[in-house]
């Protein structure tokens, strides 16, 4: 299962490039997430869509104008992408302590036995 996180989003007052209108543009940033029973790890890649909410079009980079790249460039860095480092869930954790406590019981029989 995949989860999607939206890490930044922004309105621009840029003109679009298919309508011209200059308050339909947005930007929005997500990341995408798997999650699992036992872990949840983000994805490397953060998404990057330009919206008009005016013409409801996705414009693509290839029709960006320097003025959006500029302010593209401006909000990328605002962006602070989860760290894709495995996450273990408490489930995990509980599963790991019952394997210590397993292996210290086995271990304490052992020792006793003689
Ligand atoms: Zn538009």
């Amino acid at each position: 299962m995949t989860k999607k996180h939206i890490l930044h989003t922004a309105r621009l007052n840029n003109n679009c490039p298919e309508c011209y209108d200059t308050e339909g543009l947005e930007f929005t940033f997500t990341q995408e997430e798997k999650q699992s029973k036992f872990y949840n790890q983000a994805s490397k890649e953060v998404d990057e869509k330009l919206y008009c909410h005016t013409c409801k079009n996705i414009i693509y980079p290839v029709n960006w104008t320097e003025d959006i790249e500029r302010v593209y460039q401006y909000h990328k860095k605002q962006v602070h992408p989860k760290s894709t480092y495995i996450q273990l869930k408490s489930f995990s954790y509980i599963f790991i302590l019952l394997g210590i406590v397993a292996i210290a019981a086995v271990a304490f029989l052992l020792w006793n036995a003689n």
